[in-house]
């Protein structure tokens, strides 16, 4: 392990809109952030389409194409990026403490660690489901609808995700059967309508899939569901799979170091970003199970970048960085008023 000579004043984990946003405020506060992005840059909206309801964009932006321009306004005020994923971090428990972010052989020091890992779409754990990744079986019906132009499909869940993955996907495919395994849905009124109305979309309840069978030529051909009370199984033929059963947090590196809630979700303190460690905060869907829009990642974000800069102008026990002069870039760019 090389550990880095340099002392990071913010290594930001995580490269969604919470992630991006937190290096957009911390570099324009001079901090030169430092943000572990992964390969798999830009969070879950790399995965989407259009995205209509992020504000500024009266016609919509592609989704990849929103992810890089926060990534460039980032690098713009002096960001740097290490396109990798961080392997461990160990949090020290004293204010003033250096941090360490590991990344491959490299082990990056910071006074403050940004967590904006984000979440990612829940499994169901069944057999075929990892193999046939790909290959009929899909997470994003935005990203993977049009491969099923004309074929039966089916999607897994019951919530307004699972509403929203099926009026999508009904737009390419000849038939897709909501698969649940209740016959009350957690879905809204309004999403369960709107899929109810259109004729190409099916419903089976209480049914769970047990597995997932390749076809002949490799790629996914039918799943093996069951009644969730009888017992009785069936095989459904289909060439696509979604799965919509909700997300989960990606707090494993953390896991063991902060306080999670029972879904793992990371927790702050009150409404501001700062976890149970002094210099550590966390954003993003990594710890909103309630909202998760791109939105409210982003101003997550920003709050983060705002916790660790007060935490490093306020707290003695830490250098004021380099470029920073008390006070300076608070008062400047957002006079908070600080209880
Ligand atoms: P969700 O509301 O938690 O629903 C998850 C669904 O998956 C539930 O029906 C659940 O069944 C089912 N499920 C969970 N684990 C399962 C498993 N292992 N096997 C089979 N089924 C399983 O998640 P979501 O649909 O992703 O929505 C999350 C939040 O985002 C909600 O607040 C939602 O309103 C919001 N959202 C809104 C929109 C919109 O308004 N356009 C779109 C998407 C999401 P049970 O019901 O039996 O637990």
């Amino acid at each position: 392990m090389t550990i880095q000579d340099r002392i990071e004043n913010v290594v930001i984990v995580g490269s969604g809109p919470a992630g991006y946003t937190a290096a957009l405020y911390t570099s324009r506060a001079n901090l030169q952030p430092l943000v572990i992005e992964g390969f798999m840059w830009g969070g879950l909206l790399q995965q989407t389409t259009d995205v209509e309801n992020y504000p500024g964009f009266p016609a919509g932006i592609m989704g990849p194409e929103m992810m890089q321009a926060f990534r460039d306004q980032a690098e713009r005020f002096g960001t740097r990026f290490v396109t990798d994923q961080a392997s461990e971090v160990k949090l020290a428990a004293e204010p003033g403490g250096l941090h360490e972010v590991h990344v491959g052989d490299d082990a990056y020091r910071a006074r403050t660690v940004i967590l904006a890992m984000g979440a990612e779409h829940k499994k169901i754990g069944v057999s075929g489901e990892e193999e046939l990744g790909g290959r009929g079986v899909s997470y994003c019906a935005t990203c993977d609808a049009a491969f099923f132009r004309d074929k039966e499909t089916i999607i897994v869940g019951g919530g307004d995700s699972a509403m929203e993955e099926a009026i999508f996907l009904a737009k390419f495919a000849s038939k897709v059967t909501i698969v649940h395994r209740r016959d009350e849905f957690r879905a809204s009124k309004i999403m369960l309508e709107r899929a109810r109305s259109l004729e190409n979309i099916e419903w089976l309840t209480p049914y769970v899939v047990d597995e997932f069978l390749a076809g002949e030529d490799g790629a996914l051909g039918h799943a093996r569901v069951r009644h969730a009370e009888s017992g009785e199984e069936r095989d459904l033929p289909m060439s696509g799979a979604f799965i919509a059963i909700g997300h989960e947090p990606q707090s494993g590196l953390v896991a063991e170091l902060l306080d999670t809630d029972d879904e793992g979700y990371v927790i702050t303190e009150g409404r501001s970003t700062r976890t149970k460690l002094p210099g550590v905060f966390a954003a993003g869907d990594l710890v909103d199970h309630t909202y998760r829009q791109a939105v409210t990642a982003a101003g997550s974000g920003c709050q983060a970048a705002l916790d660790a800069e007060w935490y490093l102008r306020d707290t003695p026990e830490v250098e004021t960085p380099a470029g920073m002069p008390a006070g300076d870039l608070a008062e400047a760019q957002w006079a908070p008023p600080r209880s």
